[in-house]
């Protein structure tokens, strides 16, 4: 009999499982159920539409149901939730979100690809209108209409990871006053302090007001119930939760419109209703291959966990790159395929204005946590020789004193970042020692890189 195939989710990891299944079985039926409108977008380039550098949401969107249905015979339907699962059965409940039908249909393997949801916490004025999130092409829409419609000239960014840090990139090059609000002492919480100073640094001289170790405690609205302010404490605890607690100074921000961007949570209803296993750090606890605890049930993409390569510890890192990677493993194994991830290192990059932000593996603060006795070298090096328009970057690197195993690295720096971090990142990844970097055979030309590379001067240093 036909094997039937249900996937729930159509961005990067449902479509990608979607697709690989295809490979793996020309016969399968496979069907696709998004709530959404939009499906298989590039969310990674929703700031770009913010600021205008994209100049139609269009292009972010190339792919739509019929292009799945010739390409791959794939059927996707938009605008259908999956809202139930009955495991024993084998069934989903669907409502048909135009027509308000419900409807059950039957699967062999489900592929739960549920996302995230952005998190927003529940202080007063958050609903008001010119209060957004930013995760797909209707939320990039309605901040850009807002904009030009209002004629917005100040904006208030509620977090500073990298979609915080994006989206006020391209607010400031479209010609407005851009607050950052952040809880923890320095911006890109994820990386070391005095990696990410840079960072802060590089926002403050291109005109970015940045509160760190600061709260938005409340959203005023005007007359017409939009967004006119923001109250911020100043002197947060750093992991104290917005909207909890007192602090000092209070100070009010006037603005035009408020982006949160606090973190993503797991979408997990249908996960709960499947009963299957949450993870440690909330995601959906599978196996390498992608398989949840419950039978016949997978999990991909970003509601999914995963785990450290370094550590094997459990860990979620919701990223596009992992996601496509998971749904393309889960893909080949249900139909036979013996593909199995091998974890995380959390590898990721974000432009600030003119600094590249590139971390791998363990940071120092996260090597400690996990029982390592980390080594830590500062390395500030000209990704080129001067006479070519060389600049300096600073790669933190740390290995492990007992083995001197290469833990992890961040970079920041105007350029040849890119290049640098995935040079660390598979040399991480295939295991090397501090002292193996010094002998990677890398590419040299004056253009591109200095005869010893920043890479072998960070091994240098390191071992
Ligand atoms: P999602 O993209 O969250 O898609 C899940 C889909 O499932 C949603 O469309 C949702 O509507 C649907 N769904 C959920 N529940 C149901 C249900 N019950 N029934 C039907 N449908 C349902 N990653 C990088 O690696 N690099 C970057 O530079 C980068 N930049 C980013 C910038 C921004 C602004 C954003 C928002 C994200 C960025 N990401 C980046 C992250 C990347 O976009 C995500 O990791 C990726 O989209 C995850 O794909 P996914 O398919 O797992 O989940």
């Amino acid at each position: 009999e036909r094997l039937k195939i249900v996937v729930v989710g159509s961005v990067a990891a449902g479509t990608s499982a979607a697709a690989k299944a295809r490979r793996g079985s020309e016969d399968a039926e496979i069907v696709v159920y998004e709530r959404d409108t939009d499906i298989s977008y590039s969310g990674c380039g929703l700031p770009y539409y913010l600021g205008g550098r994209v100049e139609t949401i269009d292009v972010l969107t190339p792919r739509d149901a019929a292009w799945f249905a010739k390409r791959y015979g794939i059927d996707v339907r938009t605008g259908h939730e999956v809202t139930g699962v009955d495991t024993a059965a084998r069934t989903v409940t669907v409502r048909d979100l135009a027509s308000g039908e419900t409807f059950t249909d039957d699967y062999d393997e489900l592929v739960l690809a549920t996302g995230v949801s952005p998190v927003v916490p529940p202080l007063p004025g958050v609903d008001a209108d010119g209060v957004f999130t930013l995760r797909n092409p209707s939320d990039a829409t309605a901040i850009r209409e807002w904009i030009e419609n209002r004629g917005a000239r100040r904006a208030v960014i509620v977090g500073a990871g990298y979609i915080g840090l994006e989206t006020a990139e391209q607010l400031t090059e479209r010609g407005l006053d851009v607050t950052v609000v952040e809880m923890e002492a320095h911006s890109m919480p994820r990386m070391d302090a005095d990696v990410a100073d840079r960072v802060d640094d590089e926002l403050r001289s291109r005109g970015v007001e940045l509160l760190t170790r600061a709260r938005v405690t409340s959203i005023e609205t005007s007359d017409d119930g939009a967004a006119r302010a923001v109250r911020v404490e100043a002197g947060a605890e750093p992991g104290s939760g917005p909207g909890s607690g007192s602090g000092d100074a209070e100070r009010t921000v006037e603005t035009d419109l408020v982006v949160v961007a606090v973190g993503v949570r797991p979408n997990l209803d249908l996960a709960r209703a499947a009963g299957v296993r949450v993870g440690e750090s909330g995601a959906i606890a599978v196996d390498p291959a992608g398989r949840t605890s419950a039978d016949h049930v997978w999990a991909v993409g970003d509601v999914a966990e995963s785990f450290d390569l370094i550590t094997g510890d459990p860990a979620w890192v919701p990223l596009g790159s992992t996601a496509n990677k998971t749904g393309r493993i889960a893909g080949d194994a249900l139909t036979g395929g013996d593909l199995e991830h091998r974890g995380i290192l959390g590898t990721s990059i974000v432009r600030v204005f003119d600094l590249a932000v590139a971390q791998t593996g363990l940071t120092e603060d996260r090597a400690r946590a996990a029982g390592f006795d980390p080594v830590v070298v500062h390395n500030i090096k000209p990704d080129r020789p001067a006479y070519l328009g060389g600049q300096e970057m600073l790669i933190k690197a740390v290995a492990d004193r007992r083995t001197g195993r290469l833990l992890g690295a961040q970079a920041v720096g105007p350029s040849g970042v890119d290049k640098r971090i995935d040079v660390l990142a598979t040399a991480i990844t295939f295991g090397a020692k501090a002292e193996d970097l010094f002998h990677l055979d890398l590419a040299y030309a004056p253009t591109y890189a200095t005869t010893k590379d920043p890479v072998h001067y960070t091994g240098m240093a390191l071992d």
